[in-house]
């Protein structure tokens, strides 16, 4: 079933009776070509292109727990592609152009909103590190534009840049960032993957890998064991875990990070906007939120909530340079797991146990990959070589010295 403006008519005037399910509820086979281990976005999005892309077949997602239930659910669901370093940029305009033309090619909409994303800086060091940055993402085919405070006050007046504790002396910005609707991702992922008979598998937790003779033949589940041909592991914060399963430690931590929305305002922020002197990010919901984040906690957890000290650290960034929001008032607030890397860039890649393959370490910034993560996966699980874009994303980079250490923090997983 397609959707369509003339189908919503049609049902319109029907009592709403056509409307398939989403997506088909699988009961798992015996065995799979692929099985993909984790359905959030990432691991919807490589199910979709190996099917679509790749011509696979026999494929299946099985997730612990509910679609969206993960990390695709709980960002603050800003994209972009700002990135300066070679090993990383050309991956994320990847992604942001397959964000462009999304609804398009799943036929859902997933309200993606090019709305802009405006990074703020306050010292000259800053700007000359902004300046380098745009010209890294201009050389690589994407937008860039360094904005004066004039500017800025035109398009964010209520941006405080002269008398503040931290002045605003101009901004970054990427025309083409902006903000997708997160859970609708995971549920547009999902229904293109189950019409091309992807088996999405809900409830099913992956509680053992069958390993023979360093071979992944298939996986043990709370619903019975599946043999797979190849079995990819896609479980963002619980990545460490899984693959112990499999007797392997990651150059990747899990630490909490939390998000904020606010109750509903009249439009006040046009896009998204981050704050230089701190961590704090902004953007508005269509519903009238101020969807909000900062740091993560900084401590090793597996825990979907945070504690308050972060709650304090993330509203003092916001008010510095948002201090009209000082009497607003939190709505609601949660957390979600992220797998941290050594270098704060993510590994898609096999691992040394033959036929299992490792999609993982995304930090806080893997909402935005989503598109291009699937598709680079899926590149790999056919072709058992790496996309052009993701050839950097690799285990060895760690004993090679081959770090992609967008913030120069060095092996500091709680920094990047
Ligand atoms: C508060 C917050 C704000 C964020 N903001 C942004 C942002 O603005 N922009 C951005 O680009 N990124 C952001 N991120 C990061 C981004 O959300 C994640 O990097 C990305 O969603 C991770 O990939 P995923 O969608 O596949 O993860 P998930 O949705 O977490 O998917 C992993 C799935 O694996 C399942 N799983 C785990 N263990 C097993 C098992 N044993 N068996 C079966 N299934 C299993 C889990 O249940 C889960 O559904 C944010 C994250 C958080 C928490």
């Amino acid at each position: 079933m397609r959707f369509s403006g003339f189908k919503i008519i049609r049902e319109g005037l029907s009592g709403h009776k056509g409307w398939d399910a989403t997506w088909r509820d699988a009961t798992p086979k015996s065995h799979y070509d692929h099985i993909i281990i984790g359905g959030g976005g990432h691991g919807l999005a490589t199910a979709y292109y190996l099917a679509r892309r790749y011509g696979k077949a026999n494929i299946a997602v099985v997730e612990k727990g509910w679609l969206g239930g993960g990390n695709v659910g709980r960002n603050t669901t800003i994209i972009r592609s700002n990135y300066l370093l070679d090993g990383n940029e050309p991956f994320y305009e990847l992604s942001l152009k397959l964000w462009e033309g999304l609804e398009q090619d799943l036929n859902y909409n997933a309200m993606i909103s090019q709305r802009g994303i405006l990074n703020l800086f306050h010292t000259d060091a800053q700007r000359d590190a902004y300046i380098r940055r745009g010209n890294a993402m201009l050389l690589n085919g994407a937008d860039a534009d360094l904005l004066t405070t004039d500017q800025i006050k035109n398009r964010y007046p209520f941006l405080n840049t002269k008398d503040a504790r931290f002045p605003i002396k101009g901004g970054l910005a990427q025309h083409r960032g902006g903000t997708v609707r997160h859970d609708a991702v995971a549920w547009g992922y999902a229904r293109a993957a189950s019409l091309l008979g992807v088996d999405i598998i809900q409830n099913c937790e992956v509680t053992g890998l069958d390993i023979k003779n360093n071979k992944c033949v298939g996986v043990i589940t709370t619903r019975g064991p599946i043999k797979g041909g190849k079995i990819a592991c896609c479980v963002a914060g619980s990545s460490s875990r899984v693959m112990a399963m499999a007797g392997m430690r990651l150059p990747i931590e899990s630490h909490v990070l939390q998000a904020f929305v606010s109750e509903g305002l009249k439009p006040l922020i046009p896009g998204v906007i981050t704050f230089g002197a701190g961590h704090f990010y902004c953007s508005q919901s269509d519903k009238g939120g101020l969807v909000f984040g900062g740091d993560i906690d900084g401590y090793n957890s597996y825990a979907q909530r945070g504690n308050l000290p972060i709650v304090e650290d993330v509203c003092e960034g916001g008010m510095a340079i948002l201090p009209n929001l000082g009497r607003l008032r939190l709505l609601r607030m949660w957390g979600g797991i992220m797998d941290m890397s050594m270098d704060g860039s993510p590994i898609i890649d096999k691992t040394p146990i033959e036929n299992l393959y490792f999609n993982g370490g995304w930090c806080y910034g893997g909402f935005k990959a989503t598109p291009a993560s699937g598709l680079c996966y899926a590149h790999l699980l056919a072709t058992d070589t790496p996309h052009e874009t993701a050839t950097a994303y690799r285990f060895d980079r760690f004993e090679k010295g081959l770090m992609i250490d967008e913030k120069g923090q060095g092996n500091q997983p709680n920094l990047h």
